[in-house]
């Protein structure tokens, strides 16, 4: 649960009295957004454990979430080197941080929608999942998946003892090779059978004490 110490004091707000926030995933670290907050949207945050923003164009305390229901749960919460910025570890309601129904509000690059990188296992993970919902000729993950469990799961077999081989030679850089194999094949595993990274992540969290 969400007790971190801010002190609102030490915040250095702008001359409008607002300091930037931004909210992060907690499950995989993208960046959902950035918005505004006050002393009191901050003070409001910090006792409720769900974000507060200051909404600049209404002119009014915003309790994100409020009608779009998309509330945004904070785990977490630090501020930067010279206290005039935040960083918020959420858990994002809907899975949606954005007014326009994207995930992030960093989706805009050229002429596209695309939600930023998060971390290296959900970037790879993503394109097993294009792999598997788009033909591409010479592909391995496709190769993979078209064999089924019988070839994806003697894959994981002969990876995982080859990880247990590595380890007993300890060879470091065996080992971490090894790993990214299984690591690989289980998240093809994963989009063969429809799980979710991030469900594999909740159980991680869920399992932290
Ligand atoms: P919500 O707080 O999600 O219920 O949304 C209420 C209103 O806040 C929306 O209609 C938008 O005007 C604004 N809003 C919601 N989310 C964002 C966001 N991520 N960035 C900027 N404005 C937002
Ligand atoms: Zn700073
Ligand atoms: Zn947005
Ligand atoms: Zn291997």
């Amino acid at each position: 649960t969400f007790n971190d110490a801010i002190p609102i004091d030490t915040i250095r707000y702008n001359e409008q009295g607002l300091v930037p926030a931004i909210a992060q995933d907690y499950l995989d670290g993208t960046v959902l957004m950035m918005a505004w907050m006050s002393r009191e949207s901050l003070q409001k945050t910090l006792e409720t454990g769900e974000a507060w923003y200051w909404s600049r164009s209404r002119g009014e305390l915003w309790h994100k979430g409020a009608t779009s229901g998309h509330i945004q749960k904070v785990k977490a919460m630090r501020y930067d080197c010279d206290s005039d910025a935040l960083l918020m570890t959420v858990e994002q309601v809907g899975d949606i941080a954005c007014h326009t129904g994207e995930r992030s509000c960093f989706h805009q690059i050229e002429q596209q929608k695309k939600a930023p990188p998060a971390d290296t296992l959900s970037g790879v993970f993503e394109v097993i999942c294009q792999r598997r919902d788009h033909r591409v000729e010479g592909s391995y993950t496709r190769t993979l998946l078209e064999g089924g469990d019988n070839k994806i799961l003697k894959k994981i077999g002969e990876e995982a003892a080859e990880v247990v081989m590595a380890c007993k030679d300890d060879d470091s850089s065996a080992i971490a090779s090894e790993v990214a194999d299984l690591f690989y094949h289980t998240l093809v595993a994963l989009a063969y059978h429809h799980v979710d990274i991030k469900d594999v992540y909740r159980k991680l969290q869920d399992r932290k004490r």
